[in-house]
C-alpha cells in the first residue's frame, strides 16, 4: 500500500547558530566538567597495595555479590558436579569459549553429566549469560578477578579446576540460588539454611 502525502515526515537538518557555529561553547562547558572532577574525591588504587575487596563499595570498592569474575562449578550436597550437561550456557555464551562434552550420567537422579567441561577464560568477555541461562544453578561467575597464567593452557579452566574453584570460593560468594541444591535431597530444609547462609552474606556487604 502507498503511504499517504500525510505521513511523510520531512526532516530538515538544523541550523546551527553562530555559537555553536564556533564551538567556544561546547569546549567551555566540557572544561568546566573536567574541572569539577579533578576536585571530586578520588577512586583510583593503588593495586596490589591496596585492593578492592578492602574498600568500602561506595569508595570504589568490590561489590562480591555480584561482581562478574573467574567461573566455577557447583557441587550438589553430595560434591557432585551440580551440571547436567544441557548446553543451554555454551548455546547463551556470546564469546563461543564453553566447550562441554556430555554423556549418559552414572547417577539415578538425572540423566546426563558433563564428561568435560571446559571455559577459556582468555576469550570470555564475562557478561554472566551462562549464569543467567542455566536451569540448575550449576555454573556461576565469582568475585575471583585477579587470575593470571603464563600461557593460553593456563587459562584454559577444566572441569577439576572449575569446581576446585567452587571449594575456593563458596565461603565468599554463597550459591546464588538456594532453592536448587542437589535432586533427591529436602529441598524446603536446604533452602532456609542456604538462604539464611546468603541474607548473612549479603548483610557483610
Ligand atoms: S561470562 Fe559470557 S562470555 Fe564468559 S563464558 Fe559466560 S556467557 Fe560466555
Ligand atoms: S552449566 Fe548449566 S547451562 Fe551449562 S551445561 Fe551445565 S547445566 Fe547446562
Amino acid at each position: 500500500m502507498a503511504i499517504k502525502e500525510s505521513d511523510i515526515v520531512e526532516v530538515k537538518e538544523p541550523e546551527l547558530s553562530f555559537w555553536e557555529k564556533i564551538y567556544l561553547p561546547s569546549v567551555i562547558m566540557g572544561l568546566m566538567l573536567t574541572f569539577k572532577h579533578i576536585f571530586r574525591k578520588k577512586r583510583t588504587l593503588q593495586y596490589p597495595e591496596k585492593r578492592r575487596e578492602e574498600v568500602a563499595v561506595p569508595d570504589g570498592g568490590l561489590r562480591g555479590k555480584n561482581y562478574r569474575g573467574l567461573h566455577r562449578l557447583n557441587k550438589d550436597d553430595q560434591g557432585r558436579v551440580e551440571c547436567v550437561a544441557c548446553f543451554m550456557c555454551a548455546t547463551a555464551c556470546p564469546a563461543n569459549c564453553i566447550d562441554i562434552v556430555g554423556d549418559e550420567a552414572p547417577w539415578p537422579d538425572r540423566e546426563k553429566y558433563p564428561v568435560s567441561f571446559v571455559i577459556d577464560e582468555l576469550k570470555c568477555i564475562y557478561c554472566g549469560m551462562c549464569e543467567y541461562a542455566c536451569p540448575v544453578d550449576a555454573i556461576e561467575l565469582t568475585p575471583v578477578y585477579n587470575t593470571t597464567g603464563l600461557s593460553r593452557d593456563e587459562m584454559m579452566f577444566d572441569k577439576e579446576k572449575l569446581l576446585e574453584q567452587y571449594d575456593k570460593t563458596i565461603d565468599i560468594k554463597p550459591r546464588k540460588n538456594p532453592l536448587i541444591v542437589g535432586y533427591s535431597c529436602d529441598y524446603k530444609e536446604q533452602a532456609v539454611e542456604h538462604r539464611e547462609k546468603v541474607e548473612e552474606f549479603e548483610r557483610e556487604l
